[in-house]
């Protein structure tokens, strides 16, 4: 049996999106754990849906021994920092290096990483893997369902496996299919025949949900065509919020070149169904007033500002709209806002004042919102996850309240401290919210609330307020993108 090195970086950078993450964001971890060195990481990360967890269950199942170097990440912002990126990827090359010789390497990558000083964060990662163990040790990396995936990445490893699910309920369950796929490389002695292939247009994040078409019916038939080759396949739709040449959509896989090159004609030939629909905030909430009831309320997805993507969670056109138009059994969550919720626990609970709230991240279009609120319950962020994608996440998101407003006492919010997609019911309970009880429920995410929301829901929209994750990539300012995509489905093409 092997003795194989694992680590792991994770990190989607929105280059257009108001922050950086530094190395403090990585000791934060967003929601993940904080950034963990050797031994400790194996303990981090057991038992939460997290791709290392899944692989090093796998590994050890298969006899393997294992030794842990780096494994680190961050929520969803603008690039890397070069200080963070050479401080862990410095530690894990450094462990890497005295852990030699090791005969396999298992990452745990994002795949749309942009630091500072590199704008394939992941293919500089693996350049350094591969020097350090040379060319014969396999590397295998899991990749998130958002990797833009570069050429550079596909050679330098011997094999890369993506999630198939958008929300990410399969993130352990990925992280041990490329941990099998390692074990047959060190089994058989071959590298399986690879394919790559980028495709030629962008879609917005809203529209790569799995649950539905198109992506639901392109994962089916990519178990089918795996079911008929056996081979290892991969759909990745891309992070289109990364302005670099590679940014994009791609297909790869092992052990059938043929099946790869059948997966891109699939993905070719669903362009026009990626195409979705957007609401604006006022048509989303007079619909939702009609619509929802307790019971069965409307989900309204927050997209642009999703912390998930880049967002800072901290707009406030949606929770406006709201007051404006005066909803019940209202609640919107969660509003990033570290002062707002130091403030709520100052003022204690049952009382009330004036608050600015969000608006921090200047976003055009945004501002803060001021108005006077109730302060109904604190809590201080600890708490463990329990829905499909995020179950056994410990939290750990600072001092958070349930905020009343006085103007439309309809309407709550909730506040955390530290950025974190509202894609978990107990962001809610914490603060003595019951989802399901309310009309309507205003949530910071794209596609990852569906897995814990979509069952209690009577219908979901997904609206367009202000923030810096554009559901329409065409709106984005590219500079660094390869000529000729098209910027969104059958949409105008990149010159
Ligand atoms: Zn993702």
């Amino acid at each position: 049996m092997a003795r194989i090195a694992i680590g792991g970086f994770q990190h989607e950078t929105n280059t257009f999106a108001p922050s950086k993450a530094d190395y403090a964001a990585f000791e934060a971890g967003g929601g993940w754990p904080g950034v963990q060195y050797g031994e400790p990481l194996f303990a981090a990360v057991e038992g939460a849906n997290i791709p290392a967890a899944g692989a090093i269950q796998a590994l050890r199942a298969l006899g393997h021994s294992l030794v842990g170097t780096a494994w680190a990440a961050a929520s969803p912002s603008a690039h890397v920092t070069a200080d963070a990126f050479e401080r862990i990827a410095g530690e894990m090359i450094r462990r890497l290096k005295s852990a030699l010789p090791v005969e396999g390497v298992y990452l745990d990558l994002h795949g749309a990483m942009v630091v500072e000083s590199y704008d394939d964060g992941e293919g500089e990662l693996l350049r350094r893997v591969r020097d350090a163990v040379g060319p014969r040790v396999p590397v295998v990396a899991s990749l998130d369902l958002h990797a833009n995936v570069t050429r550079a990445m596909f050679d330098l490893a011997d094999g890369l496996v993506a999630y198939r699910t958008y929300p990410h309920v399969d993130m352990a369950e990925t992280g041990a299919r490329a941990a099998r796929l390692l074990d047959q490389i060190l089994r058989t002695g071959r590298r399986p025949a690879a394919g790559f292939h980028q495709l030629d247009y962008l879609t917005g994040i809203p529209s790569q949900c799995s649950f539905v078409e198109p992506c639901k019916g392109i994962y089916r038939e990519l178990g089918r065509l795996e079911e008929k080759t056996g081979a290892v396949l991969s759909f990745t739709p891309g992070f289109p919020m990364a302005d670099f040449g590679d940014c994009g959509m791609a297909v790869f896989g092992y052990g059938s070149p043929e099946a790869v090159e059948r997966l891109r004609e699939i993905v070719s030939d669903a362009e026009k169904d990626f195409a979705m629909e957007l609401h604006d905030a006022p048509d989303a909430v007079r619909r939702a007033k009609i619509r929802g009831e307790a019971g069965k309320p409307v989900v309204l997805a927050d997209t642009q500002d999703n912390p998930g993507a880049g967002g800072n969670g901290d707009t406030t056109g949606l929770l406006r709209t709201l007051i404006q138009q005066d909803a019940t059994d209202a609640v919107l969550g969660m509003l990033i806002d570290a002062p707002s919720a130091r403030r709520a626990h100052e003022v204690g609970q049952g009382n009330s004042c004036v608050f600015e709230l969000g608006g921090l991240s200047r976003i055009p279009g945004d501002a803060p919102l001021s108005g006077e609120f109730t302060v109904e319950r604190l809590g201080d962020g600890r708490f463990t996850c329990t829905g499909p994608m995020f179950k056994g996440f410990r939290m750990t998101l600072g001092p958070m309240a349930l905020l009343r407003s006085r103007a439309a006492p309809g309407v709550r919010v909730v506040l955390a401290s530290r950025k974190c997609q509202a894609a978990d019911q107990e962001m809610f309970r914490h603060v003595g919210v019951e989802p399901r009880a309310k009309r309507i429920v205003a949530l910071k995410s794209s596609v990852h609330f569906r897995a814990d929301f979509e069952p209690i829901a009577r219908e979901v929209l997904v609206v367009k307020s202000p923030g810096p994750a554009l559901a329409d990539p065409a709106e984005f300012k590219w500079t660094k993108l390869r000529k000729g995509v098209r910027l969104r489905p059958l949409g105008p093409v990149h010159a």
